[in-house]
C-alpha cells in the first residue's frame, strides 16, 4: 500500500485542512476507502490567491534569472523521480490504472519538467529590426497568478503540463485536481513545495487546492487576481470556464473531450492495425480522451476484421492495476462504471448489437471493483448517441465505410475533433487522410504515442489552445514592446 498524504492541502505555502467537508478517496478495484480530505473553500482559494500574487511579485521569484527558474525546475524533476515508484503506486490506488501505465505518467511528468527547463534555457528576448529612428526591444513577463484545473484521469502528467511552462513563466500557480483523484496531485505538491524551500523561494508560489468544481474550480477562474486558466475536461465544464474568462478578458486554454476516429483501410496490415485499435480503445481502460473509439473498417474487410477483433478482446485480461498481468483495468469510479454501463443498454435500445463484454466481468475478484468488461457494438448509424458522445470508458462503436469521402464524410461528422488514427500501407492515401480529417493529432500506423516537443490539442469541441512544445512557455507570459528614441 503506498503512503497515503496526510488530510492536508497546500494553502498559500502552508499545509492544513481544507475549509470545506471531507470527502473520500476511494481505491476503485475494491471499493475500499483510502482517506478522507478535507476539501477547500471559495476562501482558501482567496487566501491562496492574494498569497501567490505577493509571491509572483517578489523580487526573489520576479527577477530570478532564467537559469535559476530553470534549476527549479530540474530540481522538481528530480523529486519526481527519485519518488516515482510512490507515486505510481498512489496513482493506480486513487485511479485504478495499470501500475505500468502509473510509473510512464510519472516518468512523463519528470521529462515534461526537464524539457521545459532546457527550454527556458535555450529562451531569449529578442532586439526587433528597427524601421524608424528608435530601437524596439520584445519582451516577456509573466502573467502573474494562474489557475491550472485538471480532471481525473491522468493526474501527474495533467499537472506537470501546466505547472512546469507556468512556473517557467516566472508565475505562481493555483492547481486543482478532480474531486476523485486528488491524492497524487497532493503529494506532487509536496515535492514541488520541498523544492521551492530549498530554493529558498517563497512557498506560496505552488497551491493544491482540491475540492469540487463548482465551488473551487469556479472560485479559481473568477478570482480576479488569477490572469490565465489552463483547463483540461470536459466539453461542458471549457465552455462555462471559457465564459468567465471572457467576462475578465484574460485567456484560457481548453483540452477537452473527444470520440476519435480509428480508420482501417482494405490494404492495412491487419495484425499491426489490431493491435493498434485494440491499444487505441482499450488502454486506461478507454478512459483517455483521445481513445480512439469510433472504429471505421472498409467494407470489404469488414467482417474479416471485426471477428478477429472481437476475438481478441475477449482475450483480454480484466484485473486490479497492481496486477502485472492485467490489460484492462478498473474504471475510475464507481459512478463512472454505471455511466458508461448506461451508455451500453442506450446502444442496445437505439438497435446496437453488443459483439462482445456489454457488463460488469462476474467472479469474486471483481465482486467490489468498479470494473467493465472490454465492448464491441456495431450496427448502429453513425448518427447514434453512442456514436456521438463521448463514453470514456472501454467501449468501441464500430462502422463500415464504402469508399474515401464515405469514410472522411462519416469520420468528420462529429461534433469533436480531438485525434485520430489510419491504419493503411498507401502513404499518399494516409497523407490525404490525414489533412482531410478534422483533429488536433493525426497518428499512421500507431495510435497514443506522444512527445513533448510536439503540440497537442483539439479542434471544434474538442478544445481550444495547445499544451506541450516549448512555445507553451509563452502562453504563461505576457508579451511587451519596448521602443527606444535614439
Ligand atoms: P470535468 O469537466 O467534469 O472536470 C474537470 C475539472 O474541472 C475537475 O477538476 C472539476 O472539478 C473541474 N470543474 C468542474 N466544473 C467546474 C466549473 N464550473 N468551474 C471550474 N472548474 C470546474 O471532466 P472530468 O470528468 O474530470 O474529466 C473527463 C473529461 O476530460 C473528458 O471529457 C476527457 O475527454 C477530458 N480530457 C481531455 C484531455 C485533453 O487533453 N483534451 C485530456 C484528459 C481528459
Amino acid at each position: 500500500m503506498p503512503r497515503i498524504p496526510a488530510d492536508e492541502l497546500l494553502v498559500a505555502g502552508v499545509w492544513r485542512r481544507g475549509r470545506g467537508a471531507p470527502f473520500r478517496a476511494v481505491d476503485p478495484a475494491d471499493g475500499s476507502v483510502l482517506t478522507e480530505v478535507h476539501a477547500a473553500t471559495a476562501e482558501d482559494v482567496d487566501e491562496a490567491a492574494r498569497a501567490a500574487a505577493e509571491a509572483a511579485a517578489d523580487p526573489a521569484w520576479r527577477d530570478l534569472l532564467p537559469h535559476r527558474r530553470a534549476r527549479l525546475l530540474h530540481r522538481i524533476a528530480d523529486l519526481v523521480e527519485r519518488d516515482a515508484e510512490e507515486l505510481a503506486a498512489l496513482q493506480t490506488a486513487d485511479t485504478g490504472k495499470a501500475l505500468a501505465e502509473t510509473r510512464a505518467l510519472a516518468a512523463s511528468a519528470a521529462g515534461t519538467f526537464r524539457y521545459t527547463a532546457a527550454a527556458l534555457e535555450t529562451m531569449e528576448d529578442a532586439l526587433t529590426p528597427s524601421r524608424g529612428p528608435y530601437v524596439t526591444l520584445s519582451v516577456h513577463e509573466p502573467i502573474g497568478v494562474v489557475g491550472a484545473i485538471n480532471p481525473w484521469n491522468s493526474p501527474i502528467a495533467s499537472d506537470a503540463q501546466k505547472t512546469a511552462p507556468a512556473l517557467a513563466g516566472g508565475n505562481a500557480v493555483l492547481l486543482k485536481p478532480a474531486e476523485w483523484t486528488s491524492l497524487v496531485s497532493l503529494a506532487f505538491g509536496r515535492l514541488v513545495h520541498q523544492a521551492l524551500t530549498e530554493a529558498e523561494l517563497p512557498t506560496a508560489l505552488f497551491s493544491v487546492l482540491p475540492g469540487s468544481g463548482r465551488v473551487v474550480g469556479d472560485a479559481i477562474v473568477k478570482h480576479p487576481l488569477v490572469g490565465r486558466i489552463g483547463f483540461t475536461g470536459g466539453t461542458a465544464t471549457g465552455r462555462t470556464i471559457a465564459r468567465h474568462a471572457a467576462d475578465k478578458l484574460i485567456p484560457a486554454s481548453l483540452e477537452l473531450g473527444g470520440k476519435s476516429p480509428t480508420i482501417v483501410r482494405e490494404d492495412a496490415d491487419l495484425e499491426q492495425a489490431l493491435a493498434g485499435v485494440l491499444f487505441g480503445i482499450f488502454s486506461s481502460s478507454g478512459q483517455s480522451c483521445i481513445a480512439g473509439s469510433r472504429l471505421f473498417v472498409h467494407r470489404s474487410r469488414y467482417e474479416e476484421f471485426l471477428g478477429a477483433l472481437v476475438e481478441r478482446v475477449r482475450k483480454l485480461r480484466v484485473g486490479p492495476g497492481t496486477d502485472p498481468d492485467t490489460q484492462v483495468a478498473p474504471l475510475v469510479h464507481h459512478k463512472h462504471r454505471d455511466t458508461v454501463a448506461a451508455y451500453v443498454d442506450l446502444a442496445r435500445s437505439e438497435g446496437g448489437r453488443v459483439l462482445c463484454g456489454g457488463a460488469a466481468p462476474g467472479g469474486a475478484a471483481h465482486a467490489d471493483g468498479a470494473y467493465y468488461l472490454p465492448t464491441v457494438i456495431d450496427g448502429l448509424p453513425n448518427s447514434a448517441r453512442t456514436c456521438q458522445e463521448e463514453i470514456f470508458g472501454p467501449v468501441l462503436v464500430a462502422l463500415p465505410y464504402e469508399d474515401e469521402d464515405d469514410l472522411v464524410a462519416q469520420a468528420n461528422a462529429s461534433d469533436y475533433g480531438l485525434a485520430c488514427g489510419i491504419w493503411t500501407r498507401d502513404a499518399r492515401a494516409a497523407w490525404r487522410i490525414a489533412r482531410r480529417i478534422e483533429a488536433g493529432t493525426v497518428w499512421i500506423n500507431t495510435y497514443k504515442q506522444f512527445s513533448i516537443s510536439t503540440p497537442f490539442g483539439g479542434m471544434k469541441d474538442s478544445g481550444l489552445g495547445t499544451e506541450k512544445g516549448r512555445d507553451l512557455i509563452r502562453a504563461y507570459q505576457r508579451q511587451k514592446s519596448v521602443y527606444w528614441g535614439t
